[in-house]
């Protein structure tokens, strides 16, 4: 990720007051790699670089912040600036119902998004949507359609693959008119490749049923033929939105920031997955993040100043100097991570983490804090200074007064023994960094 490639640099202007030009130019290099890396237009990438350098250059360090996050910070919110606000609204016709055309090549995820959007719709906004199958050609599309509608619980409208698409958006946008439908997706076929065949065809359903929206579907998989696609469609047939789908696959997502750039035109959905119910807002600042390959490195420095006490955090350092650590400041410091959220949440925002595999599947047992913390506060005075002392009667009696069990509590006692020796060791690196003048 980014914050990784900037090590370096930073490392060199730890300590500076200003940014000058030459730091830049060096992060800008890396930046400019990340970029590229995340398959994003080099073109756009080249602007990008410009703009964030001249903001950049000069810039007094924030106290609060090393000049590399801070980097970063201008970075993330110039792509974020650069993808637009969030836009996930969709038109509303005057008179409904409201027509959305779904258009995209073949594979992009029209049939499996317009059921996502269909569910939204319903589920969020309580509107009544009517799915129209206009694929005729592609083999067992409608009846995918229709599978989709079941699954939903949604109607399809379906005339066979004998009828023209013109036609069948016709009769359906009659037949919502009739039993009041507020919404008529139209699912229209798609071509491994464009041609003028498809585009007159898409003309033809856009003139004839006047949408309030024509929504292209991308897979965010594809890159830069992405951005390709959507500028040709844009050109042949005017979009009014991006629906950026197969985020949950491996792709950094450089597609989201080129299309915006090249075509102007919002991205407003991103799909997530193959069921029904992944289908999310488009959001820029994470897209940024995940561009850049470094999580919500941000929000985390965000909320790590918000709640971490500074003069908390100095008094803790000393006290691990000096090994006067006690359960009392353990208790202390357990409070203050859990008051930076649940810990399953602030492990995801780690860089990286969104690589890591089973991290979902990982969760941190808030239940097992709880524990920690009765178990402590079932200690005297002295007990919590002096673990030492805790024998075996005490054990017991403590276990009983914090409703835990015995092995618990050895385990908690083994543990905050462990970790007093990993304090005296990291405190012993830090004397020795310290005299050759090294941060940490
Ligand atoms: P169409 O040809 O454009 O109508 O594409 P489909 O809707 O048939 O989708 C093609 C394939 O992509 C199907 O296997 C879908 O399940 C899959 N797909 C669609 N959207 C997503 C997504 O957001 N994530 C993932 N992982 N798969 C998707
Ligand atoms: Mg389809």
């Amino acid at each position: 990720g980014l914050a990784d490639r900037l090590q370096g640099t930073i490392q060199k202007i730890r300590g500076k007051g200003k940014i000058s030009e030459a730091d830049v130019k060096e992060m800008m290099r890396e930046v400019r790699l990340a970029l590229l890396e995340a398959d994003v237009n080099f073109k756009v990438v080249k602007q990008f670089v410009k703009k964030v350098s001249e903001r950049a250059v000069g810039q007094e360090v924030m106290k609060s912040l090393t000049p590399g996050q801070q980097v970063i910070k201008v970075v993330q919110e110039e792509l974020t600036e650069l993808m637009g606000g969030e836009q996930s609204q969709i038109a509303v016709a005057k008179r409904p119902p409201t027509v959305i055309m779904m258009v995209g090549l073949q594979g992009a995820g029209k049939t499996t998004t317009t059921g996502k959007l269909a569910n939204l719709l319903r589920k969020k906004h309580n509107r009544k949507p009517l799915l129209v199958a206009a694929d005729i050609y592609r083999p067992a599309a409608i009846k995918q359609l229709e599978t989709v509608g079941k699954q939903l619980s949604l109607p399809v409208f379906s005339l066979g693959d004998q009828v023209s698409p013109v036609e069948i958006a016709k009769q359906a946008i009659e037949k919502a008119k009739e039993e009041h439908h507020d919404y008529v997706l139209i699912d229209t076929a798609g071509r491994l490749h464009i041609d003028e065949d498809l585009m007159g065809e898409l003309k033809e359903i856009k003139e004839l049923s006047n949408p309030d929206e024509i929504f292209l579907v991308v897979d965010a998989m594809t890159g830069q033929d992405a951005v390709n696609v959507a500028q040709s469609f844009d050109d042949a047939l005017g979009i009014s939105g991006v629906v950026l789908t197969k985020l949950d696959g491996d792709t950094r997502g450089g597609a989201a920031l080129s299309i915006r750039s090249v075509t102007q035109k919002p991205i407003k959905f991103v799909g997530m997955g193959e069921k029904m119910d992944a289908l999310e807002p488009f959001h820029p600042e994470r897209m940024a993040s995940r561009i850049l390959g470094m999580g919500d490195v941000l929000s985390l420095i965000e909320k790590a100043q918000a709640n971490v006490d500074e003069e908390k955090a100095k008094e803790l350092e000393q006290k691990m100097r000096t090994m006067s650590f006690t359960f009392d400041d353990f208790l202390d410091q357990l409070g203050q991570v859990r008051q930076m959220g649940p810990l399953d949440e602030l492990l995801k925002m780690m860089p990286g983490a969104n690589k890591m595999k089973g991290l979902d599947k990982l969760q941190v047992d808030e239940k097992q804090i709880s524990h920690v913390e009765a178990i402590i506060q079932s200690m005297t005075k002295n007990e919590k200074i002096h673990p030492e002392t805790i024998n075996a009667s005490r054990r017991k009696r403590i276990a009983k007064g914090s409703g835990t069990s015995i092995q618990e509590v050895n385990r908690l006692l083994k543990q905050f023994e462990d970790m007093k020796k990993m304090m005296k060791q990291m405190s012993g690196m830090q004397g020795k960094g310290k005299k050759k003048g090294m941060k940490f």
